[in-house]
């Protein structure tokens, strides 16, 4: 056994006419994460640190967002990529995520994202976790400006992984 442990952070700011996913799960909001792919914040942060616990770099040496191929794609499909290029070697012993917003109030809405989360990962609900933290009201999270997310993720390395076929690039 050959455990690695890796942390992922993201921010997205909310902006208008934008849906609001999270963890891949819709959640109700009249507003919705503003970036270049759906701006799924708790999967970039997920994604994030499956690249940091084998050593594969980061979202953006992967999907980079100046790649118009990568304009308002669903991130679910940037997850199920990384995992598949990660194949076998690495199964996913459990992963524990933070959402911090101030608005949504996300309470109702953890088992939902969890269950999601479990889905995309193909593990079961029991090594996921969604903890759910408001801003006080302090900074842009506090505000309602923004969302963010972290995540922690612990793996077990079975063998090497091969590099992917485009790879990430070596600058
Ligand atoms: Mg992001």
């Amino acid at each position: 056994m050959a455990l690695r442990v890796g942390i992922g952070h993201d921010t997205h700011r909310l902006g208008p006419d934008r849906p609001l996913i999270l963890g891949g799960h819709p959640v109700p909001f009249d507003r919705g994460l503003v970036g270049h792919s759906d701006a799924d914040v708790l999967l970039h942060a997920v994604i994030d640190a499956l690249l940091g616990a084998t050593g594969q770099g980061d979202i953006g040496d992967w999907f980079p967002d100046t790649d118009p191929a990568h304009a308002g794609v669903d991130s679910r499909l940037l997850l199920r990529e990384v995992l598949s290029r990660l194949g076998q070697a690495v199964e996913v012993l459990n992963v524990d995520c933070i959402l911090f917003a101030e608005q949504p109030k996300l309470g109702m809405h953890k088992a939902s994202i969890r269950a999601s989360l479990a889905t995309l990962l193909g593990i079961s609900d029991d090594r996921v976790n969604v903890k759910a933290k408001s801003g006080e009201k302090v900074g842009p999270i506090g505000r309602g400006e923004a969302i963010s997310a972290e995540v922690i993720v612990l793996i077990d390395r079975h063998g090497p992984i091969s590099p992917p076929p485009s790879g990430p690039p070596s600058d």
